[in-house]
């Protein structure tokens, strides 16, 4: 049947409309997806992300291959803990700023799950962390590495059961001659610890002497002597030294080249590690027991 010329006009006005309208959409679509933080929907049961990740394999640990997709120039936070734990002492000023309460701390494991899930962050163990840099190839724009220092005995009750309920992993810097000492965690702890794939240990050196105040053979003891005992109780190689109190000497990283290590970590505050001046200076972010879920979900925002 034959439409009146008006009626036509208007029909073919309205195919028009609708045509630009799927063409606009599509085009956003496109420009979403290449901007690649943007989920792609493949079918119900799947969806793909920027790193080929699926929904289902988010949890599982990064870092097996090389991702497919590489950010070369990802910002890489990584983040210091010290103690979790309720209530916070009322003592020294320091102790005050390095405890985090447990639900604090929970909070921030759950925003970091929650970014990590929606693909805003990868979140990467730090023997991972040092493949990614050895291939130039991180998963994503924005990667967080979680440490925690000194292995006092709420690393193995308080933080390391709250960071395992929502996947994220740690390294645990342990100062091997205080193992099983008053308030720190015993070697079988710390055992147990390496043999969780979400788990790694590094060294927090012998005795936690500062690095810049003894004298180069009791420095190399401290580098070289505590990688052999922890590596000796894990079974498992420990590729990464954290600085007591942040502190590095003049011949740290040629000590630390030559036992083997692969990065060394100070205090210094600093973000992302790209600023940061070799393997052996990396910078850190220190967490406070002040320091909002928002601190993390602002981080992830950074493009
Ligand atoms: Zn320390």
């Amino acid at each position: 049947m034959k439409q009146p010329k008006g009626q036509r006009r208007i029909h073919v006005l309205g195919i028009t409309l609708v045509s630009s309208m799927a063409a606009a959409l599509a085009f956003s679509f496109q420009v979403l997806s290449s901007l690649r933080f943007f989920p792609v929907v493949t079918d119900a049961k799947t969806i793909v992300s920027d790193t080929g990740s699926t929904l289902e394999n988010a949890r599982r640990p990064l870092g097996t291959q090389k991702p497919e997709i590489c950010f070369p120039d990802a910002s890489v936070h990584i983040f210091m803990y010290h103690y979790v734990r309720d209530p916070v002492p009322k003592d020294a000023k320091i102790t005050v700023q390095l405890s985090v309460p447990v639900r604090a701390f929970e909070g921030h494991m759950k925003t970091v799950r929650e970014l990590a899930d929606s693909w805003k962050i990868a979140v990467v163990s730090l023997p991972d962390l040092q493949k990614y840099r050895e291939w130039n190839c991180y998963p994503n724009r924005n990667v967080f590495v979680f440490t925690d220092d000194d292995g006092w005995i709420d690393a193995y009750a308080g933080l390391a059961p709250i960071a395992k309920k929502y996947a994220v992993p740690f390294s645990f810097g342990i100062i091997a001659s205080r193992l099983g000492a008053p308030g720190f965690v015993s070697a079988k702890e710390v055992a147990a610890l390496a043999r969780d794939p979400l788990f790694s240990i590094a060294s927090h050196s012998v005795s936690h002497s500062d690095q810049d105040a003894i004298s180069e053979p009791a420095e190399r003891r401290e580098i070289c002597e505590s990688k052999i005992i922890l590596e000796r109780l894990t079974g498992k190689p420990v590729a990464a030294f954290v600085y007591p109190a942040g502190r590095m000497s003049v011949n740290s990283s040629k000590i630390l080249r030559e036992c083997g290590y692969d990065l060394a970590f100070t205090t210094h505050y600093g973000a992302p590690w790209k600023e940061s001046k070799t393997r052996y200076d990396i910078n850190r972010t220190r967490v406070y027991p002040e320091t909002k879920n928002a601190f993390f979900e602002k981080l992830a925002d950074f493009r």
